[in-house]
């Protein structure tokens, strides 16, 4: 296996993201490939690895000054062997290649644990949006779904919301494509309620992040009621995360943003968590702001010379990273245990380093990767693709049980899939035995293509 590695490394030298992302997966299926020699002759895994098609183009808009700027867009659609591409879009100036590419392959594998009929794919920008008008961002989105349109369609490739891609950006991208194509279809997930989207589709990463967190917990005959939560970001998955966590009975310790964090020993209540949502998605303010309106909270500003990040040195049981990729580091993880934490769930994709990851498997602490915990977003974007092909739309009730039911069954697919090939109660080597498993048998059955 390590040659395919050196072949990623050559091929596509710098991209970091993405060969760590394969390495993980490839350390996870190698009991698998050993036991399947049809697996290797037919070179699945060499054919996973290569995306079935890259779209890279000029995204060119005018800012409210009538200056011309010029962002680069992506499109990675990775495998469409169970199902029509499916999967995200991101705009943050971090946004290379490499991470679409990372973010396109998780995909492919945590789409296979939904079972539901979706491959994987995962798109964006450089582009900022913090800080624009929404005429800014409209024009964007506009000149974004210029070229990606003729890419996308219901029955082909499916995008959705991901960092600095929310209901705003979605509604301008929605807007663009009915203009263009003259159809009023479900090519996008996470639509407004009026215009196609279904109920829960913003709640459902967070909450579906909690309900697996759950069913990891009540295995050591534990729950969540009580517990002490650590969480990074305060955007979309982080929100309903802390909102379920609540609603739950645990006590949320902490959000944060690019620039600091905030720690509330009383724990976040419904009343503040509303005072949240309004200052990041209404009026898109900082998350320092949370200390004028609760002074006995403490906020922290991010010290770039430091390696570490100090919200995850705060005593708590459980932890949610719900940022962005490699935010927990060596140190990081060290800090979580010392200082108490006995679960740790992944709400943003890749959050934890490889190193972070083998420190909880080693302390074996409860340990969830994002493309199984996180999985109850693109799951409920399942939902609604069905919805919009029914034209009919479910009770909120109605989805929140499929929800709940689909992360119980991720949970007991990556305890079954561990335990059979050797790694009893690792989960991380489950979620990518049991979606590499689906995936692969599916390309096998379709033949070479
Ligand atoms: P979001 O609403 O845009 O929020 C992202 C949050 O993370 C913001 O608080 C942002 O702070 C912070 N953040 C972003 N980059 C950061 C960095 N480099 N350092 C520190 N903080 C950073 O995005 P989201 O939808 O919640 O997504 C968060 C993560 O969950 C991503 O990894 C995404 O792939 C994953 N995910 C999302 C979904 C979904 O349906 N939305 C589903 C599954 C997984 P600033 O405002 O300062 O940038």
């Amino acid at each position: 296996m390590s040659d395919i590695l050196s072949v990623i490394k050559d091929r596509d030298p710098g991209e970091d993201e993405f060969f760590q992302a394969v390495k993980e997966v490839i350390d996870s299926v190698k009991p698998v490939l050993d036991k399947n020699p049809e697996y290797r002759k037919d070179a699945v895994f060499e054919r996973l690895i290569e995306p079935e098609r890259v779209i890279t183009f000029r995204v060119p808009w005018k800012d409210d000054h009538g200056n011309v700027h010029v962002n680069r867009g992506f499109r990675v659609q990775m495998n469409s062997a169970i199902g029509p591409y499916k999967g995200g879009l991101r705009f943050h100036p971090s946004v290379n290649l490499s991470i679409i590419k990372f973010l396109a392959f998780e995909q492919v594998l945590k789409n296979a644990l939904t079972t539901l009929s979706m491959g994987g794919a995962k798109g964006g920008s450089d582009f900022e949006p913090k800080g624009k008008s929404d005429a800014e961002v409209m024009r964007f989105c506009k000149s974004f779904m210029y070229e990606l349109y003729r890419h996308i369609g219901p029955s082909t490739d499916i995008p959705e919301g991901d960092i600095g891609v929310g209901l705003r950006e979605i509604g301008y991208l929605y807007g663009a494509y009915r203009k263009l194509t003259n159809e009023f279809t479900g090519v996008l997930t996470g639509k407004g309620l009026s215009w196609g989207g279904s109920l829960i589709r913003q709640q459902a990463p967070g909450y579906g992040l909690v309900y697996f967190a759950s069913e990891m917990l009540s295995t050591r005959n534990d729950g969540l009621e009580g517990k002490t939560c650590l969480i990074s970001g305060s955007g979309n998955v982080a929100q309903f995360t802390a909102e379920k966590l609540q609603g739950m009975g645990a006590r949320v310790l902490t959000l944060s943003d690019s620039s600091g964090y905030i720690y509330d020993e009383k724990g976040l209540d419904s009343e503040k968590l509303i005072y949240i949502k309004h200052l990041k998605n209404v009026r898109r303010g900082r998350i320092a702001e949370y200390t004028e309106k609760y002074p006995h909270a403490v906020y922290s500003e991010t010290d770039p010379e430091i390696d570490y990040n100090p919200l995850w040195e705060q005593w708590a049981d459980c932890a949610f990273p719900c940022a962005t990729q490699n935010e927990i580091k060596e140190k990081d993880a060290y800090n979580l245990i010392n200082h108490g934490v006995k679960l740790l769930c992944e709400g943003a994709d890749m959050p934890c380093t490889p190193e972070a990851v083998n420190i909880f498997l080693d302390k074996r602490i409860l340990y969830a990767p994002g493309k199984a915990s996180n999985a109850g977003g693109v799951a409920v974007s399942g939902l609604e693709m069905a919805q919009n092909s029914m034209r009919l739309n479910w009770t909120a009730e109605e989805i929140e049980e499929r929800l709940r039911k689909i992360m119980k069954e991720i949970h007991q697919t990556c305890l079954e899939a561990a335990e059979q090939y050797g790694e009893p109660g690792n989960y991380l080597a489950g979620a990518n035995i049991a979606g590499f498993v689906r995936v692969v048998n599916a390309m096998l059955d379709q033949g070479l293509v």
